[in-house]
């Protein structure tokens, strides 16, 4: 089977020729699952349960799937919105609720863990007389014994609530099957009481199977299903809600007693042969959750020898084949982690320096290494990143971790980031975080885990960032960045090579103004009708989009792109109080006309700033990997 090839109305709409056709596009998955539906609907095999007679009444052609993902898109073919009832799909959810709500050691010294090999209503249990696991039928009586011990008559209405959260959706109850079931349900009742015989139930048996009838009876659709089997993968976080809806412990005990259990007397083959832990309930659904990956939810009530659904099994074989998606089949490239890893010499900062502070970087290129990392950071990840800092034999005295592009952390990888600080304060590296803002999770995640170390610094601007670290660079090769310093005219590099006489000309053309700290002196789209020479103190120019291009010092110009652009194309902001010489571009201009010499050196010194300028920004899309 090849549920991916398109039929023959997907191929007509495919035609480019058709207006409708781009329209009619779907994503692969989306046609994946479309073909899947349209290829086993034919599927009459297997039988509708009836032994709860309430169940017989379900429509045998109904057929819904539906896939979550674990950024919270949701795929949808066919009856995906019908309910029906959960049955033992509920059974992972209680368990996991009852691992959170009584301690994991109380439930497990009841429940084992071992796969029975029995079907799921077998009345034997294991030789502790406990019930073998969660997932058949005595091991689920079981978890609602513990639910309705703790919580007495508000037993039912905590499950009901977990599952919905679990859903995304309040679910509703059935009530004519639950009632079914009450009346019909006697091989559940004898295990109930094998149960208390054991000390396994502790509180009376016809309140516990009612709480475990009712939780059978709950409604839900495929789509739910996908739901709740993604927050399973998704580390008990809903990825459509975002709501952590149960503890990581209690979601990787579950998944380990789906992957072994969950398909009852099918479970060892289920899992040889299509690898994704799942659960299936005689109501006609199967959920299926690959950790890390997807949810899966299908619904069609014909049911197998094991009562497991037909039609859902050969989806979830279709998808797990056609994916190659087998959970022991996994491999993860560590080396996608970095998307830039170079130092100062490469690529520094956007200020502007003087000569003395460029001689001093200049002759320490690699004092400042900078990693812009990438994606999730895993466990791999951040091995690798800790590795390749390790693999040049030049120790750099500051390292800047770029988060700015991280999406996510895995605790494996957030753990070997914060050791590899620690391993960094030992050698006296000063460690500059970048792109993580001290309000967010991630944040707090780290700063949990770095403790007291104070090597660790932060600033939310890369660009800031480096900057910092070359300052620091500058200070302790004893350089100085005087901020209170004045410079003349006749300092600019846009003006070197001018005469005294010419310098003087222009001095008296040039107002000086004062600024006070963060006013704005150009505003982007202004007409530009002069320029700007800084004589002391620190401006930024940024891009109405918030980017900032450079921070320059005393001694540089700015606004001198009025040279050749009629309006202003960034802001100018005054960091601290700043004085500047302002000459009107019409005076300007009148002077290169009466001084066609010193027009021209002021031209060609314009052409080299601009170079010099390029040179950094080409360096600048070089450090992000190409390799
Ligand atoms: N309520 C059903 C029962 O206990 C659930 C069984 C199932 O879905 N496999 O029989």
């Amino acid at each position: 089977m090849s549920p991916a090839q398109p039929g023959p109305r997907a191929k007509a709409l495919r035609n480019p020729q058709n207006p409708q056709a781009w329209a009619a596009s779907m994503p692969p998955l989306q046609r994946f699952l479309a073909a899947c539906h349209a290829d086993f609907r034919s599927d009459d095999d297997g039988a509708v349960a009836s032994y709860i007679p309430e169940l017989g009444k379900a429509d045998p052609a109904h057929f819904g799937i539906s896939l979550a993902t674990l950024d919270g898109h949701v795929y949808e073919i066919g009856d995906s919105r019908i309910p029906f009832t959960i049955q033992s799909m509920s059974k992972p959810f209680v368990f996991a609720l009852a691992l959170d709500t009584l301690g994991a050691a109380r439930v497990e010294s009841v429940i084992g863990v071992e796969p029975s090999g029995d079907p799921f209503n077998s009345i034997r249990l294991n030789a502790e007389n406990h019930p073998f696991n969660p997932m058949v039928n005595a091991g689920a009586i079981a978890c609602s014994g513990l639910i309705r011990e703790t919580k007495g008559e508000n037993a039912f209405e905590t499950i009901r609530d977990a599952l919905s959260r679990f859903a995304g959706r309040a679910l509703d109850v059935d009530e004519a099957v639950f009632a079914s079931e009450r009346a019909t349900g006697d091989r559940n009742r004898a295990i109930g009481y094998l149960l208390r015989n054991s000390d396994v139930i502790t509180v009376d048996v016809g309140a516990v199977l009612d709480v475990y009838f009712r939780q059978c009876a709950v409604l839900v659709t495929a789509r739910d299903c996908a739901v709740m089997a993604a927050t399973l993968a998704n580390r008990g976080v809903n990825p459509v809600t975002g709501e952590q809806v149960v503890s990581t412990y209690a979601v990787a005990r579950t998944l380990s007693v789906m992957t072994s259990s969950g398909m009852y007397d099918y479970a060892g083959e289920w899992i040889y042969r299509i690898g994704i832990p799942a659960k299936s309930g005689v109501g006609g659904g199967i959920l299926a959750s690959l950790p890390a990956r997807l949810g899966l939810g299908s619904y069609s009530p014909r049911l197998d020898k094991h009562g497991n659904s037909v039609r859902g099994i050969h989806v979830c074989e279709a998808l797990s084949s056609h994916y190659d998606l087998h959970m022991l089949n996994r491999s993860d490239d560590a080396r996608s982690a970095i998307i830039a890893d170079y130092d100062i010499g490469a690529s520094p900062s956007r200020r502007s320096r003087r000569v003395q502070e460029r001689n001093i970087l200049a002759q320490h290129p690699d004092a400042v290494r900078v990693l812009e990392l990438v994606g999730t950071l895993s466990f791999s990840n951040a091995d690798y990143v800790s590795r390749q800092l390790a693999r040049s034999p030049i120790r750099p005295q500051f390292v800047i971790f770029d988060l700015r592009r991280v999406t996510a952390m895995t605790p494996a990888g957030l753990r070997l980031l914060v050791e590899l600080f620690h391993e960094l304060a030992e050698f006296h590296v000063t460690v500059i975080l970048s792109g993580v803002r001290r309000s967010s999770p991630e944040w707090n995640d780290i700063t949990a885990l770095t403790g007291d170390i104070s090597n660790v610094r932060d600033f939310y601007l890369l660009d800031t960032a480096i900057e910092w670290a070359e300052d620091q660079i500058v200070y302790r090769y004893g350089g100085a960045i005087d901020f209170l310093e004045t410079t003349e005219l006749g300092e600019q590099p846009l003006l070197a090579g001018l005469t005294a006489a010419e310098i003087a000309e222009l001095a008296a053309l040039a107002t000086i103004n004062l600024y006070q700290q963060s006013e704005r002196i150009i505003a982007a789209g202004d007409p530009a009708t002069s320029l700007f020479f800084l004589r002391s103190g620190v401006v930024h120019v940024t891009l109405p989009d918030g980017v900032r291009l450079a921070t320059l010092t005393a001694g540089q110009a700015f606004g001198e792109m009025a040279l050749i652009e009629p309006q202003r194309s960034a802001d100018v902001f005054a960091d601290f109080s700043a004085t500047a010489f302002e000459i009107a571009l019409s005076d300007f201009e009148r002077f290169r006309m009466q001084h066609p010499k010193a027009g021209e050196t002021i031209m060609r010194n314009l052409a080299k700033l601009l170079a010099d300028r390029l040179i950094v920004a080409n360096a600048r899309l070089d450090v992000l990997k190409a390799d």
